[in-house]
């Protein structure tokens, strides 16, 4: 640990209970942050010969336990801005704090390891990995961090998204929901801090969407998880505290 980012104002965050994958925050978090935030968030892509702005000077604070859904039109920087906010991309311009911890000067690693165990990403694509099963999708990251007991969590949590009978299926003989589902019990695995998902009912029916989101819900009621979540589904954004609304690039709303 880096002893000079310690700072008095500060104050360690509670070890996890010993089922998380991480046994003590390698960071001290300031007693007030936000658990993500971004100020002046601006993502500038090069296409062809002219700069397309596709995230514009976007400030958000979600705070611990909170709940924001992003709306917009399809194009309007919604994905663009969720991987901005989870380090997976980096901004033109800028700033991004996940528990008062600056992302946009991070390297890889420093990266990776703030990610790991603290925040769960569900890709609108999902990104299982495909010579995998189900089951080995969701537990080998966790065996990988470490985690006890990672077979039986994995299996606890697909269960509890319905695909206790799918649990040897390979990505490719799972349905686009199914894949899904995967992909959220994989990010749930770890009990992250935060979840950042991408249309996570997408291709989900309404009743399988309803489930996913009670188990979404519950987590930011039981372990007090944050949750930024990208959607088109109304019953979602209703059950979000607040709705921010995107139109090309920059948030032009947000409700509460
Ligand atoms: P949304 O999730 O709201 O549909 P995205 O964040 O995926 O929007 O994309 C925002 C805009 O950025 C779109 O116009 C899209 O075409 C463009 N875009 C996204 N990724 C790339 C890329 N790698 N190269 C060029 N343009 C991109
Ligand atoms: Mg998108």
């Amino acid at each position: 640990m880096d002893a000079n980012r310690v700072s008095p104002t500060f104050e360690p965050k509670p070890c996890p209970p010993a089922s998380r994958a991480v046994p003590c925050t390698p960071y001290p978090v300031p007693m007030t942050a936000p658990r993500v935030a971004c100020q002046g968030l601006t993502k500038t892509l090069r296409s062809g010969s002219h700069d397309l702005t596709v995230v514009k000077d976007v400030d958000l604070a979600v705070q611990p336990a909170e709940s924001l859904a992003i709306l917009g039109p399809s194009g309007s920087g919604k994905s663009t801005l969720l991987g901005l906010l989870a380090g997976l991309d980096r901004p033109t311009r800028g700033t991004v704090q996940v528990d008062g911890q600056e992302l946009t000067t991070m390297n890889e690693d420093e990266l990776a390891r703030l990610r790991r165990g603290t925040l769960g990403f569900v890709f609108q694509s999902f990104q299982l990995l495909t010579n995998l099963t189900a089951l080995e999708n969701v537990r080998v990251p966790l065996e990988l961090m470490g985690f006890q007991g990672a077979a039986a969590r994995a299996t606890e949590l697909l269960g509890q998204v319905g695909l206790a009978e799918r649990l040897t299926h390979y990505p490719s003989q799972l349905s686009g929901g199914e894949m899904q589902r995967v992909a959220l019990a994989r990010a749930f695995g770890p009990r992250p801090s935060l979840i950042l998902a991408d249309e996570p009912t997408g291709n989900l029916d309404a009743e399988t969407g309803e489930r996913v989101l009670d188990l979404l819900f519950d987590l930011r009621q039981d372990e007090g998880t944050s949750l930024v979540l990208v959607t088109h589904d109304a019953a979602l954004a209703q059950r979000a505290e607040r709705r921010l609304h995107m139109a090309a690039g920059e948030a032009v709303r947000l409700e509460q």
